[in-house]
């Protein structure tokens, strides 16, 4: 049986405090497309119902399928009557989830390199540049490397994500 933490419930409600005015009404899983393409299996509403009981290895450990199917596409929040702001939420239990050392996806490390080395989170390879000729669409700026290094270094951000895991 998982038990109630209720340190945990007020660390995600610091910082979240919209958490504490949902009524369990289940708009945000009617809205959810990934709700939807996954026949309601993810669905954000209970997420949000176990932050609000502050079950703590369940969200951290062992939800299946977890929070990093949310896309961060922003509908729930849109829709939400009492608005919450779920994905403020998940990405304080997602940052938990990576700060314990738990297992999370392996593209979201990939994708922090690539911030890294390239100063984007998706490195623009010739065929998406040229699809994005085709389409008239503007250059895609960059970030600059050295600044970021430096805002990644003081926030130990390399450490914190573990990405020698991946360097290996
Ligand atoms: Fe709670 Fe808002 Fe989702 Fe309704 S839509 S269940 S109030 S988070």
């Amino acid at each position: 049986m998982q038990m109630v933490d209720f340190e945990f419930r007020n660390e995600l409600i610091k910082g979240a405090f919209s958490l504490n005015y949902c009524y369990q009404c289940g708009t945000c899983s009617s809205t959810c497309p990934v709700a939807l393409i996954t026949n309601g299996e993810y669905n954000p509403r209970k997420i949000i119902e176990q932050s609000l009981l502050g079950l703590k290895d369940l969200l951290l450990k062992d939800q299946k399928p977890n929070v990093w199917l949310c896309c961060t596409c922003q509908m729930c929040v849109e829709e939400c009557p009492q608005n919450v702001f779920l994905t403020e939420i998940f990405e304080k239990i997602k940052n938990k989830i990576v700060l314990l050392g738990e297992p999370y996806p392996e593209t979201y490390k990939m994708q922090a390199i690539s911030v890294i080395q390239h100063g984007l989170a998706i490195p623009l390879t010739q065929p998406i540049i040229r699809r994005r000729d085709q389409l008239g669409l503007p250059n895609v700026e960059t970030a600059n490397i050295k600044e970021l290094k430096k805002l990644l270094d003081a926030t130990d951000f390399e450490k914190k994500i573990k990405l020698f895991e991946v360097n290996k």
